[in-house]
């Protein structure tokens, strides 16, 4: 137990996992509350984080995690702590992390308390629940109750989720007239790299993530005029302003883009890509799902709906981009070193923002110039941010595309560990932390979507095509699941 006699909290961010931002916070708002905390930082292993626990004889452990595969690993510490015969109570935080995680997969394999933990300013009641011995027990029962409920209500609803066959499906697909269609011919072709100032990027931020990154809810800019928050968001504003124009002046960060636009056809729920515009052999294959839940009467999308299927003899195109806004962490350990936790918090989530200002520029870029099927394009920040142009470009791991092994695919397409230096951990999270990877499609109707549940058969269709065996295939889809893998039916 800590100094102060209030409590020691562990906390880490999953092994394969980078993000740290929410953690970090956590960890300062709770030191601001007198606990004392051991952060051991990202990408921990199960057992650093279990023998740091005994070592530091901490009294709560928090684990963190941005992407899907990081639910994994909590489960997998989960065990470890049953196994080793660990009593203390655990918290899940995290982007990708759910009650009904918590609930479902965690909490069924450790006997101790496992909470789930919305955000930072929750963490301080948890924790302060927890470590009182008089408050304990009432508050447990109270989770515990709440999370029997969360599962009834998840294996009723996963009876409810009505899903199409998978051949159903695909007979639902989006159609359009490709015979008369004639796809943009990209102007440049072919792979490109390039580098772009801070300067050049920071008109491009989209400021209300940063906001939520710091658990401020509003939307840039009304939020600096609000009556409550308006304040202490003029100030982080303004934090975040000087930070980046140290990073500007001291040439912190290096931004970098890779671009590659191809040859491509959709072959059933999947683009080919070729090599070049003979398209002949094959340069790689994206493998795609398709929404299989039972919509009346809508489309049911797969990102390959946008590109021209093989068969129709219609010459498509498809890219694929890999941006990143450089790594901070010199800057990052600068100020940890003076012990100034806020502005290396800060540091982090501007560099963020840049990453995402680089994406967007870049695909500015690429309908302007590159592809060019979009010359005359001239949007303020506020279109770009809402999308409004032609075009999008999905992310794997997000909704419309939530395999997280896709971008393996995409890294090798571009070469893009030896031409802009970000490589990916085991669990597909991109490193430097700030960076971020996607497809382009062109197609007019192209858009977001969600990709719900999916179907045993198109788990099956899809591993045979993908050569993943079932079981690899269904830990990376785990949260898009419509059935429980281990039912074996
Ligand atoms: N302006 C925002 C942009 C990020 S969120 C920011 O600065 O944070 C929007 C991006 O997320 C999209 O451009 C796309 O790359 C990804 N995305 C959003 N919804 C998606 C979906 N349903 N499927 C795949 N990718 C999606």
């Amino acid at each position: 137990t800590s100094l102060s006699g209030k409590g020691k909290v562990l906390l880490a961010t999953v092994k394969g996992d980078v993000h740290d931002i929410g953690k970090n916070i956590v960890g300062v708002v709770l030191q601001c509350n007198g606990y004392e905390v051991v952060d051991l930082g990202v990408m921990v292993p199960a057992e650093r984080i279990l023998e740091a626990a005994i070592r530091e004889k901490v009294d709560v452990i928090g684990v963190s995690g941005l992407i899907t595969p990081s639910l994994d690993q909590m489960v997998h510490v989960a065990k470890e702590m049953e196994r080793l015969g660990f009593e203390l109570p655990l918290l899940i935080g995290g982007a990708t992390t759910s009650k009904a995680h918590t609930a479902i997969k965690i909490e069924s394999h450790y006997h101790g308390p496992a909470v789930h933990v919305l955000d930072a300013s929750r963490a301080v009641g948890v924790v302060g629940k927890l470590l009182d011995d008089a408050a304990r027990p009432a508050f447990m029962e109270e989770v515990r109750a709440d999370y029997e409920r969360t599962r009834q209500r998840r294996a009723a609803g996963r009876d409810r989720t009505q899903l199409l066959p998978i051949e159903e499906a695909r007979a639902r697909a989006f159609r359009t007239d490709w015979s008369s269609a004639s796809p943009p011919v990209p102007a440049k072709p072919g792979v490109h790299s390039f580098e772009v100032e801070v300067a050049e990027l920071r008109p491009f931020i989209d400021w209300t993530p940063f906001f939520q990154a710091w658990e401020m809810r509003g939307s840039y800019p009304d939020i600096l005029d609000d009556a409550l928050a308006g304040e202490p968001a003029r100030a982080l504003m303004a934090d975040a302003q000087a930070i980046l124009d140290r990073i500007e002046r001291e040439g912190i960060l290096r931004p970098r883009a890779r671009v590659g636009l191809f040859a491509a056809n959709a072959v059933g729920d999947d683009i080919e890509v070729y090599p070049d515009g003979d398209r002949n052999g094959r340069a790689t294959t994206i493998f795609g799902l398709r929404q299989q839940f039972a919509k009346d009467g809508r489309e049911n999308l797969a990102l390959a709906d946008f590109v021209a299927p093989k068969d129709s003899g219609v010459a498509d195109w498809a890219g694929a981009f890999a941006v990143t806004a450089g790594s901070v962490a010199s800057l990052v350990q600068a100020y940890e070193a003076t012990n100034d936790d806020y502005s290396a918090i800060l540091a982090k989530s501007v560099t963020d923002r840049l990453a995402e200002a680089l994406a967007e520029h870049t695909h500015l870029r690429v309908r302007r110039d590159l592809w060019g099927y979009a010359p005359k394009e001239s949007l303020g920040n506020k279109e770009l941010i809402s999308e409004t142009y032609r075009g999008i470009r999905p992310a794997p791991g997000y909704p419309a595309c939530p395999d997280h092994t896709e971008k393996r695919t995409l890294f090798s397409l571009l070469d893009v560990e030896n031409a802009v230096g970000m490589h990916l951990t085991e669990s597909c999270a991109m490193d430097p932390p700030s960076s971020v990877s996607g497809w382009y499609l062109a197609h007019p109707s192209a858009s977001y979507f969600g990709m719900g549940r999916l179907g045993r058969d198109q788990v099956l269709d899809y591993s045979a095509r993908k050569g993943m065996p079932v079981e690899e295939i269904e830990r990376w889809l785990l949260p898009n699941l419509g059935y429980d893998p281990e039912d074996g039916a």
